[in-house]
Parts: C-alpha cells; structure tokens; sequence
C-alpha cells in the first residue's frame, strides 16, 4: 500500500496561486508515476487578500488545518495595498513559523547551468551552499509587537534564546554533516554581528558550545558584513551559513539574486514535527495575472518537501520522487534555451512548466 501524506496547500496571495497550482500538477504526475507514496492536497485560504474579504487574515480553521497536515506547501502571502491599522503588511507564514515552531529556515544556493551566469567568474557554477535562517525569533520576535512612543521614538526587540538556538545549531550540524556525506566540505559558518550585539554574542557562543560536539565539521564565525561582501566576491567558498532571523531575510535575498532572481530561490521552513515549503519570493503584484511569474522556485520548494517526508517518514519512493524532480528542473534549464522573465526571458509560467514536465518524462525515461 503506497504511504498517504495530507498536505495543506496556502496559494496565499498574487502571484501565489499561478506558481502553487502548476506545482501540485507536476506532483500529481510525478505521484501517479513514481507509486509509493500519495501526497492529498487540501487548499487552506489565509493572506491579504482574504483579509480584505472576512476581515480574517488567518482562520483558526486554517491553522488547525495545517498543524493535522503531514507537510505545508504556501504560494506566498501579503498585499502592500492591504495592511494592518499599525502600517505592518498581513504576513499569516509568520504566524505559521512562530505557531508551529518552525525555527529552521533552510535557503539552498545552487547555480543552475543554462541559465546566466550572474558573475562573470570561472568558478561561479561551482556555486552551492545552504543558509539557514532561524525563522521564529531574533528580530522578528517584535513581529506585531513594536512600539512607536509618542510619535517620537519607535523601538523593536531582538530575542534569542538558548532553547531555539540549540535546536537551530543541531539541526545546522547534521546539515553539514549530511552535506559533507555526499562530498562536500563539512564547514558551517555562523553569521552574526557579535563585536555588537550583546544577544548575538550569546548567539556566537552557544554556536561554539555546540561545535564541540560536531568535530567532523569545521565550526568558524563571520560577520554579517564580511558575509555580504563574500556572497558577491567568492560564494563558491561557502558550505553551509546559519544566521539569525533578520539577517536571514536579507542574505537570502542576495543568494536569490545570485541564482537569478527571487522566482528561482526554494526553501523550506522546518521544526520537530511540521514544515511549510515555499518560494523565497512574495506576492510579486507587480506581474500578477500576467503569466509571467516563475515557478522554478516552488517546484524546487516541493522536491525539499519530498525529501523531507522521505526522511521523516523512511519513504523512498518520496526521496526517489523528490530526486527525479530536481534533475527534471535542471534538464529544463540545461540546454540553454529557457529565460525567466525576471531573467530578461519571454519564458513564462506554463512554458517554464512544460519545460520541466518534458524533464520528467525524460528523467523518468532513463
Ligand atoms: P516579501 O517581502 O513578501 O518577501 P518582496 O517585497 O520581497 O516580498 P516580491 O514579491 O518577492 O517582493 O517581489 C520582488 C521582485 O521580484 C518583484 O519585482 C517581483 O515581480 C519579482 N518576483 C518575485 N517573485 C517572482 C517570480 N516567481 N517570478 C518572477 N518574478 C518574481
């Protein structure tokens, strides 16, 4: 009997949607193809635009909803035209990574061959490191909770707690660790601003505490600064990045930037029991309804959730499955052929679609 997974899908807001229903028609294919393994899919409603509708930007139901769902795949969330009375945009993907204790937010950085190269050096191909952004303090932990005192002074609080950055730091290790297993170099570098920060010093501590336990991987430290600047200037070099929430959010951004653009960038946001898969990416208003927003990054996003189920669930039908889909993205964008509009491109959603369906075939053919 094949394994079931319920999965709870958010298509969330603008351009949510048009990359999140195409994913589930790969995964449908890839599913009746592959046996093994049945992912349900059960469509929540919560974001901006439902806000706007029932005055609810997330429904309890839709909570409850995802915390029964074996796995969370989510389109993107929030509106800048609809917004909370405090100036703050509706962002219910936090509520999921607070509520859910989603402390990991892996961020892979990997260069796909066929598309651009977005620095102009040899070893740019060679591009493949993963950042991990704690996903439910840090600064973010003033998330609805700022305060703004009497129109002449506004402060927001960082927290990091030991609790969370032990979790975080374990799960980092065994990253690299799992990493280093299939050839790479078994480095993990914390990012922080520690010669500041008094709470990122602790941060840095903690991190040295725990590298003790992991002697196979060499544990080093690096400023948030230095780390921008190395992104740019030899990203080749980095294995695996674990950073605080804020810093996360912006370093992430500029690893998009390195693959091509925020439709390009997968993650996945992990804790002990749940998960929630998504694109880096936003709503993107800008291209809605245009048929122009790549989905690159969320099928990509779904394969990190075929492989998370796998391990969790020791299923290799999933891991198999969760293999076949990335090779099919890379064999879509391989031959050269297949420009992104973010890219400069005329590729669009379904073309981009129909390019890695052909990769299936092919993958699956093989
Ligand atoms: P958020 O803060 O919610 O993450 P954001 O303000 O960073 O969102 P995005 O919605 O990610 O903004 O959009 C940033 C830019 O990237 C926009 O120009 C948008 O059109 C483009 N973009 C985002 N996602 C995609 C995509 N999947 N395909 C093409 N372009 C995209």
């Amino acid at each position: 009997m094949p394994q079931e997974f319920e999965i709870a899908v958010f298509p969330g807001d603008g351009i949510g949607s048009e990359v999140v229903v195409p994913t589930m028609d790969l995964l449908d294919l890839l599913g009746r193809e592959i046996g093994g393994y049945r992912l349900h899919f059960e469509t929540v409603p919560a974001g901006a635009a439902h806000y706007q509708k029932t005055g609810s930007a997330f429904p309890r139901e839709s909570m409850s909803r995802a915390r029964a769902a074996d796995a969370i795949l989510l389109g993107a969330m929030g509106l800048p035209g609809i917004r909370y009375e405090d100036g703050t945009e509706i962002a219910p993907q936090l509520d999921l990574r607070f509520e859910l204790g989603l402390y990991a937010g892996v961020r892979p950085v990997k260069i796909l061959p066929g598309l651009p190269e977005i620095l102009a050096n040899p070893k740019f191909s060679d591009v493949d490191f993963v950042l991990i952004r704690e996903s439910t303090e840090g600064l973010f932990a003033s998330h609805g909770k700022g305060q703004i005192l009497d129109d002449r002074e506004a402060r927001d609080t960082m927290v990091i707690t030991r609790e969370t950055s032990e979790k975080l730091f374990d799960f980092s290790f065994r990253l690299a660790q799992r990493r280093k297993d299939n050839g790479h170099t078994g480095n993990l570098t914390c990012v922080d601003k520690a010669n500041v920060f008094a709470s990122l010093a602790f941060f840095r501590s903690i991190f040295l505490e725990k590298a003790k336990q992991y002697p196979d991987i060499v544990g080093e430290t690096a400023y948030v600064d230095a780390t921008a600047l190395n992104m740019v200037r030899q990203p080749w070099d980095f294995d695996v990045l674990v950073t605080e929430n804020m810093f996360g959010d912006i370093l992430s951004d500029l690893g998009a930037g390195l693959m091509g653009g925020m439709g390009m960038a997968p993650s996945a946001d992990i804790g002990a029991n749940h998960a929630v898969f998504q694109p880096c990416h936003g709503s993107a208003p800008d291209i809605v309804g245009q048929g122009k927003a790549n989905p690159t990054a969320t099928i990509l996003s779904a394969a990190m959730m075929l492989d998370w189920l796998a391990e969790k669930h020791n299923n290799r039908a999933c891991q198999h499955a969760s293999d076949v889909l990335t090779r099919a993205v890379e064999i879509a964008y391989a031959g050269g052929d297949l420009l992104p509009y973010e890219l400069g491109g005329t590729a669009g959603t379904e073309m981009i679609c129909q390019k890695v369906e052909e990769g299936l075939k092919v993958v699956l053919a093989s």
